[in-house]
């Protein structure tokens, strides 16, 4: 008897215990070889007073057994609660969100009878660190962070999951042709990465006419690796337009640890009911069989579960009539998947998960590589303003006179456009204003020379609520041009 795989199990909150039952009776009845420890998370412990509704010692059990899967849970109305699942991601470092998106047609209903992609979305980066600031009266501002070891371990993930999965190609969006610095880094580690596994094809397309092409013929696509923000957004569209929202799971993958869930929520209004669907959860946790190494055990599960929906054995939320034949309960759903232990789906296609090619074991050793040692020198800096006073000559003139000590005024910026010298008199600007200061005569500056420029702000009583330093890496710009 192989040895049985330790895991954390929350049954969280609504349907969360309904459906979290299920799952485990049906993985149950696969065979595997599992040693559940639970914790408890959601709605009571955020009462009890934990801003993240997980306790401490629940991490305890996480950091030990490193594969969570877990079910939905009900955020408390009202303000000061945290997102359990962005802490349990960043706490833990749980980079890759991967979401399967499939159709199951013609048993469920859906607009794209052909569908089968996997969103490989980073989960760390981009806007998510949540770092915002209100400047101005007028002005508020959110920080985009991309870098390049975590961009470099989410396209390698996505290429290998492609290469452990047999899927035939990558494809990456960004919007780099707006966003050339952040985005465009993420573009750039793709191109290079991409090469390494010529196995696999690869493409890359903006995102929004990405997206729409998605939307619009989501056959053409495979294993899709995107920016947070992106891959937030076009997760949830791919999973609804193929139907079933109620019907996919998602991993969260980090280097040590791992969370499977469905990626719906606690649905209240049905919970207690023996009505939901354990789909979601269900294939969340065929995913961490796969993770785990129990290859053979996930195969059984979600072969057994696609002849389950291929029979029409439906419950209420995909129950059709004329296509479906039986409208079964939650537990009801789960005893019809343990008795087609052993069958395959004879429409749909089966699944086959090859022993030895589970978890991500493979990849964990490979980390992202030094980003290639770079001269910076310091080539100039913005300072922000909240100014009021009047137009934008009015305030080059006020500016150019703190020019001196090596750095002189070049212009000025208006939400990113060039308003001073030569402005448009038709632009309209807010009270938030960039003053770019560069080397007076090719002079080297370096940081005293930023303070003292600073300081002749402040005996100025300008409000300047903000620096940043314009740096040259290998002389080559790493700073945006304000529109001309
Ligand atoms: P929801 O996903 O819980 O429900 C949306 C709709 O889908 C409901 O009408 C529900 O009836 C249906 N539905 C969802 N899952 C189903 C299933 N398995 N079987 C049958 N029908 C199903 O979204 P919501 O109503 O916006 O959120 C409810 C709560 O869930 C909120 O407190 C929210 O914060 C939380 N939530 C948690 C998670 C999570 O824990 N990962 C994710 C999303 C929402």
């Amino acid at each position: 008897m192989a040895e049985k795989t330790p895991i954390t199990v929350a049954r969280g909150d609504g349907i969360g215990p309904e459906i979290m039952d299920a799952t485990l009776r049906i993985l149950e009845g696969a065979g595997a070889r599992l040693d559940i420890e639970e914790i408890e998370i959601g709605e009571k412990v955020y009462l009890a007073g934990n801003p993240a509704g997980v306790a401490p010692e629940a991490f305890d059990s996480l950091r030990r057994t490193k594969v969570f899967l877990k079910a939905p849970i009900t955020t408390p109305q009202g303000g000061g609660y945290k997102s359990l699942n962005v802490t349990v991601r960043k706490t833990f470092g749980l980079y890759a969100n991967v979401r399967p998106c499939v159709s199951y047609h013609p048993f469920v209903e859906t607009k794209h009878p052909v569908m089968d992609v996997v969103i490989v979305r980073e989960n760390e980066e981009d806007v998510y660190g949540g770092i915002e600031y209100r400047q101005t009266g007028q002005v508020t501002q959110c920080l985009k962070l991309i870098s390049r070891p975590g961009t470099e371990k989410i396209v390698r993930y996505a290429f290998e999951y492609a290469r452990r999965n047999n899927r035939k190609k990558v494809t990456c969006f960004t919007k780099d042709n707006i966003m050339k610095i952040t985005d465009g880094l993420f573009h750039k580690i793709f191109d290079e990465i991409a090469p390494e596994y010529p196995d696999v094809e690869n493409e890359h397309w903006i995102v929004d006419i990405g997206s729409a092409k998605l939307a619009d013929a989501p056959e053409n696509f495979d294993v899709l690796v995107l920016p947070n923000l992106y891959g937030d957004v076009l997760s949830d569209v791919a999973a609804q337009i193929a139907g079933s929202v109620g019907l996919a799971g998602s991993a969260n993958i980090g280097e040590h640890i791992a969370m499977f869930e469905a990626i719906h929520g606690s649905a209240p209004r049905r919970a207690g009911q023996n009505l939901a669907n354990p789909s979601g959860l269900f294939l969340g946790a065929v995913m961490m069989l796969v993770h785990v190494g129990q290859t053979d055990v996930a195969e059984r599960a979600h072969n057994a579960w696609l002849r389950t929906m291929e029979d029409g054995v439906h419950t209420y939320d995909i129950y059709k009539e004329g296509v479906s034949k039986e409208k079964v309960g939650t537990r009801e759903f789960a005893e019809a998947v343990v008795a087609r232990m052993g069958q395959t789906p004879s429409q749909l296609k089966a699944v086959s998960y090859k022993a030895g090619e589970g978890g991500e074991g493979s990849f964990s050793g490979r980390m992202a590589r030094e980003a290639a040692a770079a001269n910076k020198e310091l080539a100039g800096v913005d300072v922000y303003l909240d100014w009021t006073s009047g137009s934008a000559n009015d305030l080059g003139a006020v500016v150019e006179k703190l020019s001196g000590e090596g750095l002189k005024l070049s212009s000025i910026a208006n939400r990113g456009v060039k308003v001073y010298p030569g402005g448009a008199t038709e632009t309209f600007c807010s009270d938030h204003w960039r003053c770019r200061f560069v080397p007076e005569g090719g002079r080297e500056i370096g940081n005293k020379q930023v303070a003292t420029l600073l300081s002749r702000f402040a005996e100025a009583g300008l409000d300047f609520i903000k620096t940043e330093n314009l740096y040259n890496f290998d002389g080559k710009p790493g700073y945006s041009h304000a529109q001309e």
